[in-house]
C-alpha cells in the first residue's frame, strides 16, 4: 500500500515458547469485575452489565519499562488477566467465546486516578486517565492450546516487593466467557483485539523508580520498572 506519509508497524506482543508474536489489533478493558474493588472504588458489587472502556493499540509495553506519564500525581497499578483473540464475530455465545481465545497474559491497567477521579465527578470521559502512552503494560502471551482456560487461581502484584494486590480468577463477577459474549454485542470483535478483565482490590499509587511484579497463576509473570 502507497502511504502519504510513513506507515508504522503494528503493535505486537511476545507469545511464550514461540518465536512469532501476536498484533494488536484494539484494547478493551473491563472495569469493576471483582466485588472487592468495586467496593473500594466506592460502588456495588452487584451482578450489573461490565462496562468498558479502550486503550489504544500502541499502549502495550512489552520491554519492562514504563515512563511515568505526565499530567498526574497519582499514577496507580490494576494488575488484570489479558485475553488475547484469535478470531471475532458479533453476538457470540457465551458457551462458543472461549474457542477465540488465543491465550492470555499478565497486564497492568496503569491509570492516571486523580484524572480519572476529575473526569468522573464531572460526568465526562475517562479517556485521559486510562488511554495514555504506555498505560497497558503486559507479559507474553500463553497460549490457550498450552495453558488452558484458567477459570481460578491466584492473581497478584507487588510493589518493590511488598505485597499490594491479591485475589483469584474465580472472583471474577463476570467470566471471560461472558465478558466476551457482552462485548460482543457492542462491537464486531476482531482477531488481534486484547481484552483486560478487570482488577481485584488493592490498587494503589506508584512512583518514579518502583518495580513492579504482576503474576496470574497458569498464566505468567509481568515484571515493569517504573522510569
Ligand atoms: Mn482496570
Amino acid at each position: 500500500m502507497k502511504t502519504v506519509i510513513p506507515a508504522w508497524e503494528v503493535p505486537a506482543v511476545p507469545v511464550a515458547g514461540s518465536a512469532a508474536r501476536f498484533p494488536v489489533r484494539r484494547i478493551y478493558c473491563v472495569g469493576r469485575n471483582y466485588a472487592e474493588h468495586a467496593r473500594e472504588m466506592g460502588g456495588h458489587p452487584e451482578r450489573e452489565p461490565p462496562f468498558f472502556f479502550m486503550k489504544p493499540a500502541e499502549a502495550v509495553v512489552t520491554d519492562g519499562r514504563m515512563a511515568y506519564p505526565p499530567m498526574t500525581a497519582d499514577l496507580q497499578h490494576e494488575v488484570e488477566l489479558v485475553v488475547a483473540l484469535a478470531c471475532g464475530g458479533r453476538d457470540i455465545p457465551a458457551a462458543e467465546a472461549l474457542d477465540c481465545v488465543f491465550g492470555y497474559a499478565v497486564g497492568l491497567d496503569m491509570t492516571r486516578r486523580d484524572v480519572q477521579a476529575e473526569l468522573k465527578a464531572k460526568g465526562r470521559s475517562w479517556e485521559m486517565g486510562k488511554a495514555f502512552d504506555q498505560s497497558a503494560p503486559i507479559s507474553a502471551i500463553a497460549p490457550a492450546a498450552r495453558i488452558g482456560h484458567p477459570q481460578r487461581g491466584a492473581i497478584t502484584l507487588t510493589v518493590n516487593s511488598q505485597p499490594r494486590q491479591h485475589g483469584d480468577l474465580a472472583d471474577m463477577i463476570w467470566p471471560v466467557a461472558d465478558i466476551i459474549a457482552r462485548l460482543s454485542g457492542y462491537v464486531t470483535l476482531q482477531p488481534g483485539d486484547l481484552i483486560f478483565t478487570g482488577t481485584p482490590a488493592g490498587v494503589g499509587k506508584v512512583e518514579r523508580g518502583d518495580r513492579l511484579e504482576g503474576a496470574v497463576e497458569g498464566v505468567g509473570e509481568l515484571s515493569v520498572a517504573i522510569a
